[in-house]
């Protein structure tokens, strides 16, 4: 065992909660302060309508098993849930579709299904199909995914399949993703297979059942639990407490909050990537890109027969809303916890900071296939979220002593950031 050492974790994320239980379990003495006056960053809940849901993160990938295997660590296997099945729904200019049952990050595995062909119409199938024959290309691992597959499964299947998706995971247009940013080897994959064969791989190679799941309550329990079981393993976490700059001393590192300051061995910046940057100067900078989330508290009982599954994502420029996700419809927790009223959560992508309630329920209206009135309105809530869409920083250790964990250092999503967790060998 390494020799005990005083360590401050920046930001009560789950990153930073990870890494505070894994410095106390290696007999560390660790602080995390946290900036707000809740744990949890974007796994955390927020009020709507008297009812606490998810104020970011909603569930987490299988990929792994590694949340799963951390859900159990902390006793929490019984309330794992798992999301209403069925597809997603599409909604674009003219018609609404549901994604085609077949495909991978949109990209159509059997392009001549019949929920292709509804998606695409004959000519654009017949378009996507005749992929696989096509010369195969050495395609860059920077080069645009959408650019790609423009040339070869045409516009159609990139603007009514590929474009939502990407906008919906990625928050970003799909002719400005990355080939790699898509998925780790898929620029040799698609040179290797074109790019229906190297899709129809990767979804034989996705887990069975259900890719994500979550947790009764909500993912933020997850967050709870793991606050929770860093106290209990001597971590000290102080909320309020935005640190505001950190300086080199001979004996460590002095971190300052508005009203104390702390002289550490060592800190790990579990912040978001632009709230790293502004106290290291070393942490590359990244573009910070926003995503709204607005959660409508509905009295519709037109939404029972939940008219498009659980969730919607739109063709750009349909509505404000880039997806739709019916919360009562998803998830039987919501459900049960909301009787006779429908959670109903739009995303946005934003520039500036916005009011995005006007827009909202002419949204929701729209992707839902429904028309809804102001007087139905119950709640509205909009969260706003910085650095949705991280990028890696080259260097996790940019200065000695100060370590970047999480959205930090570039990880995005829990399966992503606990993975990291179980491989980390911080304060060994
Ligand atoms: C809208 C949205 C939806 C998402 N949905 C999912 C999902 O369904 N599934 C999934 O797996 N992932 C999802 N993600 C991604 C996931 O939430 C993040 O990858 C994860 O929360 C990052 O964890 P983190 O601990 O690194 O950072 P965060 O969760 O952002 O936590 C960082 C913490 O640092 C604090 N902080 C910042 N600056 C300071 C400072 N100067 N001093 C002290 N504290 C500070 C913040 O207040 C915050 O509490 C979603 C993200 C967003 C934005």
């Amino acid at each position: 065992m390494a020799e005990p050492r005083s360590w401050i974790v920046i930001g009560a994320g789950p990153a930073g909660l990870l890494s505070a239980r894994r410095l106390a379990s290696a007999g560390h003495r660790v602080t995390v302060l946290e900036a707000e006056d809740h744990i949890g960053g974007r796994v955390s809940r927020v009020r709507v309508d008297g009812l606490d849901m998810d104020a970011g993160a909603e569930s987490f990938a299988t990929r792994g098993g590694y949340v799963e295997r951390l859900v159990e660590e902390l006793g929490l296997t019984g309330r794992l849930v798992a999301p209403a099945g069925g597809p997603a729904w599409i909604v674009g200019p003219e018609r609404s579709y549901p994604m085609p049952s077949a495909g991978w990050l949109g990209i159509p595995t059997r392009s001549l299904a019949p929920d292709v062909v509804r998606a695409l119409g004959v000519r654009g199938a017949m378009r996507a199909a005749v992929e696989p024959w096509l010369p195969r290309e050495r395609v860059a691992p920077d080069a645009m995914l959408g650019v790609v597959a423009r040339r070869r499964l045409g516009d159609r299947a990139v603007d009514r399949l590929m474009a939502p998706v990407a906008r919906g995971i990625f928050s970003r247009p799909v002719d400005e993703l990355r080939v790699d940013a898509a998925a780790g080897g898929l620029a040799a994959e698609i040179s290797e297979r074109g790019l229906i064969r190297a899709a129809g791989h990767r979804r034989s190679i996705a887990p069975a059942g259900s890719a994500v799941l979550g947790l009764d309550g909500g993912i933020a329990v997850l967050t709870d639990a793991l606050a929770a079981d860093a106290r209990a393993k001597g971590v000290r976490i102080v909320t309020h407490a935005p640190v505001t700059s950190l300086t080199r001393e001979d004996e460590g590192w002095r971190v300052w909050t508005a009203g104390e300051r702390y002289l550490v061995d060592e800190v790990v910046v579990a912040s978001s990537r632009p709230a790293a940057a502004a106290l290291v100067p070393q942490v590359e900078r990244a573009p910070d890109k926003q995503v709204a989330l607005v959660t409508l508290s509905l009295d519709a009982p037109e939404l029972d027969r939940h008219p498009r599954g659980s969730g919607v994502l739109a063709v750009d420029g349909v509505t404000r809303a880039k997806a739709l996700t019916h919360a009562t419809a998803k998830w039987q927790w919501v459900a049960r916890e909301a009787p006779s009223r429908h959670m109903v959560r739009l995303s946005y992508s934003l520039e500036t900071a916005e009011d995005l309630a006007p827009f909202a329920l002419a949204d929701a209206s729209r992707l839902l296939g429904v028309q809804l009135r102001d007087s139905q309105v119950r709640d509205l809530v909009q969260v706003v979220w910085h650095d949705a869409s991280p990028t890696r920083a080259g260097d996790r250790e940019p200065v000695r002593g100060i370590h970047l964990v999480g959205a930090a250092a570039g990880f995005s999503g829990l399966a992503a950031i606990v993975d990291d967790d179980q491989r980390s060998s911080l304060g060994q």
